[in-house]
């Protein structure tokens, strides 16, 4: 189980961060009695493991695995060296659970082992849904598909759903929203989520227990069936076989599949043709990163949810900074307000910079568009505002685009927000400067000659 949890919190996690805190953990050699004890070298992993990660641990291992929860102890010492006697309570610290609604309202039900449809109880997490789904231009067709299905399920056209994107962009929270709607309007629709590691680990199980008709029959009885995460099907061919019959007798039947994928099923490796192209049969979104204002609206409304006053500038201040995904927001905000509850003060942005020195500190040393711009300027001998400005003479506009497809090669911004950087401009200029730019470094030996003397410094 740690083991799985490890690879998918590799995936998730900047390689850094994932061998700097994560890859050191050793888990105990028999985590029984509902809980697991990870040993981390020294006193310093734990804490910083506990406020960053243990938490998204818990959701993880809630995913991976299908009976009660462990409780995730962190100690210090390694696994092979258990001391003798109970650790010190000093050198413990116990995962102090918040409610995660994902890892305490799964019931157990679901599963063909335990009992199948009889007994069948949704395990759908409640607090993902509609209503808590914060929409903005990033994820607006997505939520739009997503409420039609949960309206019309298994209508024409819309039978699968497949939501796309990168991790913490909401995948899960929409796909369960529809679920929760569809559950709502019908009480006594069976609606199934999973994640398709659990399909993989389920269908193992079945198989080696010969109770592998049970299993299809399961999943063929359900009104709708979820599947988190389908890239996890990539390179495992039993499960895809399995899969696409399910697949198949669902539609048939006409039986609403919701799946989500990291990226668009087609670029997924090891993943069947037919599935994939299966998949396209019914209506696919993609989930981008948010942009400035919806991630202001996310801090705003999950502000709200936890009944903290958060004011604009301080929203503003930590969406500015952090924009890589909905998680890492939520984290911050998390953050700031256990600050809050701890200081008993109010929020301001001194006591935000205070909360998040350290991601902030990271931020800083990751390059800017400003920093790009700067550089880009003085290599070429012109001024910053030049490259704001509409004039599209030669000496400016190369610059212009060399500096565009720096800042999209080397910062996480989104094309709109490289175009608002250079003056406001559209998406599609960025886009073109981008192609023009790699156009000209195959042609012309002095821009590829400049390029990587621009790489070069700025990464540097
Ligand atoms: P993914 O499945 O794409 O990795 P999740 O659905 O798990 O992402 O989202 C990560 C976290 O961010 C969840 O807590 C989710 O509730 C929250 N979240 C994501 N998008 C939104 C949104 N648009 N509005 C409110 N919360 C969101
Ligand atoms: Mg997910």
């Amino acid at each position: 189980l740690w083991h799985r949890c490890l690879t998918r919190l590799e995936d998730e996690l900047p390689s850094q961060q994932f061998n700097m805190w994560i890859r050191p953990l050793q888990v105990a050699a028999s985590a029984d009695g509902g809980e697991m004890t990870l040993f981390a070298p020294n006193r310093f992993v734990v804490d910083w493991v506990r406020d960053k990660y243990l938490e998204r641990i818990g959701e993880v291992l809630g995913e991976l695995q299908s009976g009660p929860l462990p409780q995730v102890r962190l100690e210090v010492g390694s696994s092979r060296s258990r001391p003798a006697s109970p650790p010190q309570p000093a050198t413990t610290a116990v995962a102090e659970r918040r409610p995660a609604p994902v890892v305490e309202s799964r019931p157990r039900a679901v599963s063909p082992e335990l009992g199948g449809a009889a007994k069948h109880r949704s395990n759908l997490n409640s607090s993902f849904t509609f209503v808590t789904f914060v929409e903005g231009k990033s994820n607006r067709m997505a939520s739009a598909a997503a409420q039609q299905v949960a309206e019309n399920p298994a209508s024409h056209g819309y039978n699968p759903l497949l939501l796309y994107g990168g991790v913490g962009l909401g995948k899960t929270h929409l796909m369960h929203a529809v679920g929760n709607e569809l559950q709502r309007r019908n009480p006594n629709a069976k609606v199934v989520y999973l994640h398709s590691e659990r399909f993989v680990a389920d269908m193992i199980s079945a198989l080696r227990n010969k109770t592998i008709n049970e299993f299809k029959r399961f999943y063929r009885s359900v009104d709708a069936l979820l599947i988190d995460d389908i890239q996890f099907f990539a390179g495992k061919e039993q499960s895809q076989e399995e899969f696409f019959h399910t697949f198949n007798a669902l539609l048939e039947n006409g039986q609403q599949i919701i799946l989500t994928c990291d990226k668009f099923p087609k670029e997924v490796d090891g993943l069947e043709e037919r599935l994939k192209s299966r998949f396209g049969w019914g209506l696919s979104q993609p989930l981008e990163p948010p942009e400035l204002e919806t991630r202001v609206a996310i801090l705003k409304k999950k502000a709200e949810e936890a009944r903290v006053e958060l004011p604009n500038d301080a929203a503003f201040f930590i969406a500015q900074r952090i924009r890589s995904n909905v998680r890492e927001l939520e984290g911050a905000l998390r953050r700031v307000i256990a600050h809050v509850r701890f200081t008993g003060a109010q929020i301001d942005i001194g006591l935000i910079k205070e909360a998040l020195k350290d991601l902030i500190a990271l931020q800083a040393r990751q390059i800017s568009i400003d920093n790009i711009q700067r550089t880009v300027a003085e290599y070429y001998k012109i001024k910053v505002p030049d490259l704001h400005s509409p004039r599209r003479t030669r000496s400016v506009a190369r610059p212009r685009q060399v500096a565009m497809a720096l800042s999209k090669e080397l910062t996480s911004h989104s094309l709109p927000e490289i175009g608002d950087s250079f003056g406001g401009r559209d998406h599609t200029t960025v886009l073109h400067a981008c192609r023009k730019v790699a156009e000209l470094r195959e042609s012309n030996p002095e821009i590829e000659e400049d390029y990587q003397n621009l790489l070069r410094t700025l990464t540097s």
